[in-house]
Order: structure tokens, then C-alpha cells, then sequence
């Protein structure tokens, strides 16, 4: 059993308890306009390009199986993604390292390995593994496989889902799971299809499910600008969270910032939110304190 990796990160300490290796997975059901992880939503293998790496020596050109590269002397190659497979040859090649493979198939025993390294650490701070995405629901196979293995060598586990995958798939995963990071973006179900492109019944359904399993779960919600940080907003989630019965409850605020512009100029894609700057530190407290005063444990990532 196989997926597509697009990393394998060390030494995480914004993704869950302690130090923890996070697992990016290829492929989510949503398309958010803040994604900071634009080559995790194509489920196929992508190839991006870093133009201040490259030399110009025009080597990927020769070796591309599909004419998808065109390099003339001097300048830039030029990809036409239209023909590219993303096999990664041009990759393989490319000793500045200025074309990246974004989604690499690896085993669930080839994951297990490289998680299994830094297993010191997880012990000396209570981390483990993290399966991050793209979205972890909609692989649940091999998610539950992979956690299953970390959990029988003695590894703590946790996934990031921004919720939207089957109650089945959720269902299948949460045995192996000892701590969920959930994401929530929106509470009007057609303002959550406009930013992401599905709507949030499935979302707060499956909410409902990981507060019922008893499993540790941190909701978090990336607070972005003009999208979803309007009182009216704050107020449905923290009524919602209140909802949920579970006490104490903790959600974490995410402010919005533009880590992933690079990426997707890489890709050749455009960036959704350009000109959009992050929250003042005085707004993001602002909406703290309303998730305070609902009896909700909310903190702040910055
Ligand atoms: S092989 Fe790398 S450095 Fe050379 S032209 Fe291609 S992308 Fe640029
Ligand atoms: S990934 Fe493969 S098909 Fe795509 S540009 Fe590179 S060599 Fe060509």
C-alpha cells in the first residue's frame, strides 16, 4: 500500500503535543483561498519549478519523456504543464535542485521508517507522528495502517483534517488515533463553499463524531481577514463549539500569513490573496477574548 508524500517533516513543534515529525499527504477535497500548502491539493504528482535556483543549463529539457520542457540558451526553460506527467525525471537531474517533485510514492513501511528515526525525541517530549495533508480522511487505508504501526511501536499519533472526508473513513482512522487537530473555517455553509469550494455540513457532522469518540481533539481555525474573522462568524463557531457539550474545549486561532507565495508561483499557479495582509495582533486578541467569554480555551498561534 502506497501514497503520494510531498514531505516528511522533523522536529515540528506546531503540530500537536511535543516534538513530532508531520506527514504531508497528496490530495484534499477542499481548495481554500489561504491554503499555505498548494501542492498538497492535487491528488497527482506535480512538478514545481524555483527560477532563483535555476542556471539555465537547459538539462531538464533533454531529458523529459513527454516534450513538456522547452529551454533555449540563456533563458529560463519553460514548462508545459499540459504535457508533463509528473514523473519527476527533470527532477531526478537537476543538480540546483530547482525543480521539486511534489509527490513522492512511498510505503506505508517507508513512512513508518522514516518516522520511526526520531523516536527519541517523541519520547523525551511527548511528540509522535502527525499525518497532515492534503487530507488525511481521504486516504484512510493507508492512514490507519501507518498509525496502527506507529501506535504498536509505542509512537503517539495524530492527524490534521480539515474534516471534509466520509464518516466512514473517519471512523476507520479514529481507533489509531490518539489526538485529532481539527480545522474549522467557516459556520455559514455557503460563505465555507465560496472560500473552499465545499460546503460545511459534512465538517460539523464529523465534529460532532471526534467530541463523542472522547479522543483529544484541538480545534483550530485559520483566521483570515475579511473571510471569517466578522463577529457574526466568531460568535456561530464558539455557539457551536459551546454546542458540542465536551468541557473543557480549545480552539487555536491561525493568523493568516503568505508562507505558501512561493510555492505557488512554482507551480505557475496565481496566488488567491495577493495584497491580502495578516491580522494586527489586537484583532486576533479581539476575537480571543469573544471565544473566552463563551467558556471556550482559545489561544493563539502566531
Ligand atoms: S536542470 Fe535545473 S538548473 Fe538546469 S535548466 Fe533545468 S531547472 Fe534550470
Ligand atoms: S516531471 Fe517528467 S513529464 Fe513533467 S516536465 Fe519533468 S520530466 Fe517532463
Amino acid at each position: 500500500m502506497s501514497s503520494l508524500i510531498t514531505n516528511i517533516q522533523g522536529y515540528s513543534i506546531h503540530d500537536g503535543p511535543g516534538i513530532r515529525t508531520v506527514v504531508f499527504l497528496k490530495g484534499c477535497g477542499l481548495n481554500c483561498l489561504w491554503c499555505s500548502n498548494p501542492e498538497c491539493i492535487s491528488p497527482y504528482p506535480e512538478i514545481g519549478f524555483i527560477k532563483t535556483l535555476c542556471t539555465k543549463c537547459g538539462q531538464c529539457a533533454t531529458v523529459c519523456p513527454n516534450e513538456a520542457i522547452s529551454a533555449k540558451p540563456g533563458q529560463l526553460p519553460v514548462t508545459n504543464r499540459e504535457r508533463c506527467s509528473g514523473c519527476g525525471a527533470c527532477s531526478a537531474v537537476c543538480v540546483q535542485e530547482a525543480r521539486v517533485l511534489y509527490g513522492k510514492p512511498m510505503s506505508v513501511d517507508e513512512v513508518f521508517e522514516a518516522v520511526k528515526g526520531d523516536q527519541l525525541f517523541y519520547q523525551a517530549s511527548g511528540g509522535g507522528i502527525t499525518v497532515s495533508g492534503g487530507e488525511p480522511l481521504l486516504q484512510p487505508r493507508f492512514v490507519s495502517e501507518l498509525l496502527r504501526k506507529c501506535k504498536q511501536a509505542d509512537i503517539h499519533t495524530c492527524i490534521e483534517t480539515s474534516g471534509y472526508g466520509s464518516e466512514s473513513a473517519l471512523r476507520q482512522v479514529m481507533p489509531y488515533t490518539d489526538y485529532i487537530l481539527f480545522d474549522l473555517k467557516h459556520l455559514s455553509s455557503a460563505l465555507h463553499r465560496r472560500y473552499t469550494g465545499k460546503p460545511n455540513e459534512l465538517i460539523l457532522n464529523n465534529a460532532k463524531i471526534v467530541i463523542s469518540s472522547g479522543l483529544e481533539v484541538l480545534f483550530r481555525m485559520p483566521l483570515i481577514p475579511g473571510i471569517n474573522d466578522d463577529p457574526q462568524n466568531i460568535r456561530a463557531t464558539a455557539d457551536f463549539l459551546y454546542s458540542l457539550g465536551k468541557k473543557p474545549i480549545a480552539i487555536q486561532l491561525m493568523l493568516y500569513h503568505q508562507l505558501g507565495k512561493g510555492k505557488y508561483e512554482s507551480l505557475d499557479k496565481p496566488y488567491p490573496l495577493a495584497g491580502l495582509s495578516a491580522l494586527e495582533p489586537e484583532q486576533a486578541e479581539t476575537v480571543q477574548e469573544m471565544f473566552k467569554a463563551r467558556g471556550i480555551d482559545c489561544t493563539i498561534s502566531r
